[in-house]
């Protein structure tokens, strides 16, 4: 039997001395502290469904050949579309597993390295030393089906200075190097799931300018690398009372983190890119890895934007709305957006392209989904609670109302609906509030409106990959067509009435 990565693995690897910090005090183990628990099972029973036997065909791949090893397919390096789609399947049954709500589930990041490996000539520019440290990283990662987070992202702080302006050891940047690698020393701005992966990928997409050079680096370290200091943010798993209240709060809830690095030493078989501005932007943009990372949260969304429909449409069922015309409408308009984000996923990956004998989703139909999504989820979620009224608020305290039999029996007769008997509808409104009413469905919102970038990023992108010129010859046809010349001249009014 080939291994394959499972749950217990996965739990057990994080049991590795890395420093997380919340509420003051450093975390001794992030797999039983209650603000990180279920999240770390939520992430472990992934790779226990890759592992279960019906599971492992669809599931998994042998990424050498040699029959010893099977990793998640998302490390699949696509041949061609039909690849691509079975590729895709796997990560939609990922995705499934927490109806979507595990934003950066460890696929996200095997798909921003496999689209950067597919381009692997790009960072043999900074060197061919950096590309096969690149390359061989790759392959130990991927042999493993390691688990990586990425922070690629600069602290906000002062957004009127450039990056290299900011105060000293804000943003992070290589302070020395030597015979035996870098040093890094700094923050980025937040890291999601970090806390849960096995490495840290760190890079800057952000644009950087020349005399930015110690800005501009890429590398990759272990989560218990010395000086790494990951800062969570509030748990929303700690404030969740249990699952029948917050189900999504109490087993998904990914984390993001602060990460700082207190002098961090890299090794140079860990550095892919090293002060080099341009190669900065183009480790992401030139390969197909901004495009890969990027067509899996376009996966990972339309699972989410599926579900959400059926939570709207059962909000409906449980105060009997659903056929009263204007409701049926808005259900109707809200499953064609949903209808429409699914068939350009579809669209992006049947018009891809082959780079360097691999397939590649085709570049401005993701940005244009990414475009839209961003935009998109926060009116869907604005949508679902328009149709809901106060039904999401007048809910018991919490589940502990129904064991009090002098309360129960007054749930029994104010949750009334014609879908549900009262326990049910108060079970299921709970589920819909924690999706996108709670600290963390709102924590969401957020999340799909800025993890690929703000609004003037993402259409920057769209705007630098639309085919103009396509647009451009149509213009052109039009006004090829006609002249001043085709004007009837020295008419009189009557004539041209004649005519
Ligand atoms: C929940 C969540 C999870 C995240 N997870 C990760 C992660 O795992 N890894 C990671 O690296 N990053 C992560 N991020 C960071 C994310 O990538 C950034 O938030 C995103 O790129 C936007 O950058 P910013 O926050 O600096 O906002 P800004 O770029 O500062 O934008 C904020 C707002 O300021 C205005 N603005 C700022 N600059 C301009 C400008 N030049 N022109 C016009 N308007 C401007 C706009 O109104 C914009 O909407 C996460 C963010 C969130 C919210």
């Amino acid at each position: 039997m080939p291994f394959i990565k499972t749950g217990e693995k996965h739990a057990n690897s994080l049991r590795d001395g890395r420093a997380v910090y919340i509420n003051g005090k450093q975390v001794e183990d992030v797999t039983t502290h209650p603000a990180f628990r279920h999240a770390v099972e939520s992430f472990s029973s992934l790779y226990d469904y890759q592992a279960q036997s019906e599971n492992i065909e669809a599931m998994t791949f042998d990424p050498d050949g040699t029959g010893r090893v099977r990793v998640n397919k998302a490390w699949l390096m696509p041949r061609n579309l039909e690849e691509m789609v079975d590729r895709r399947q796997a990560l939609t049954r990922w995705a499934e597993q927490s109806c979507g709500f595990l934003g950066r589930s460890p696929d996200h990041l095997a798909s921003a390295l496999v689209g950067q490996r597919i381009g692997l000539d790009v960072f043999a520019r900074g060197g061919e030393a950096r590309a096969k440290a690149f390359s061989e990283y790759f392959d130990y990662i991927r042999r493993e089906d390691h688990f990586l987070s990425y922070v690629i992202i600069n602290p906000q702080a002062d957004r009127s200075r450039d990056w290299g302006e900011q105060t000293a050891d804000l943003v992070a940047r290589i302070v020395d190097e030597d015979d035996e690698g870098v040093t890094i020393r700094g923050a980025k701005m937040m890291g999601t799931s970090t806390i849960f992966a096995n490495e840290l990928f760190v890079a800057n997409l952000q644009p950087l300018k020349p005399g930015e050079e110690d800005l501009a680096f890429c590398c990759a370290l272990p989560m218990n690398a010395k000086g790494l200091k990951v800062l969570s943010r509030k748990s929303y798993e700690a404030a969740a009372q249990n699952k029948y209240d917050n189900p999504l709060s109490y087993a998904f809830d990914e984390n993001d983190a602060l990460v700082y690095f207190d002098d961090v030493k890299v090794p140079w078989d860990r550095v892919f890119v090293k002060s080099d501005v341009d190669l900065a932007r183009a480790h992401f943009h030139d390969t197909p890895g901004h495009v890969y990372q990027n067509y899996q949260a376009q996966i990972r969304l339309v699972t989410k934007l599926k579900f959400l429909a059926g939570i709207a449409r059962k909000i409906t069922e449980a105060i009997g709305t659903t056929n009263m015309p204007p409701v049926a409408e808005k259900l109707g308009v809200l499953a064609a957006r949903v209808g429409m984000v699914e068939a350009a996923l579809h669209g992006l990956e049947a018009s891809g392209r082959s780079v360097n004998g691999y397939w590649v989703p085709n570049r401005h139909q993701l940005y244009s989904s990414q475009v839209v999504t961003q935009a998109l989820y926060p009116e869907l979620v604005k949508a679902i609670r328009e149709l809901a009224g106060g039904a999401l608020i007048m809910l018991p305290s919490s589940a502990e109302d129904f064991f009090n039999p002098e309360l129960e029996k007054i749930i029994g007769k104010t949750q009334i609906s014609g879908a549900f008997d009262p326990e049910g509808k108060v079970k299921f409104l709970k589920a819909a509030w924690d999706a996108v009413g709670s600290e963390f469905g709102s924590r969401h919102t957020q999340y799909e409106m800025f993890y690929a970038g703000a609004q003037f990023v993402t259409a920057g992108h769209s705007f630098r990959t639309y085919d103009w010129d396509e647009s451009e010859r149509l213009v052109q046809n039009l006004l090829s067509s006609y002249s001043l010349d085709d004007v009837p001249r020295g008419t009189d009014e009557s004539e041209v009435a004649a005519v």
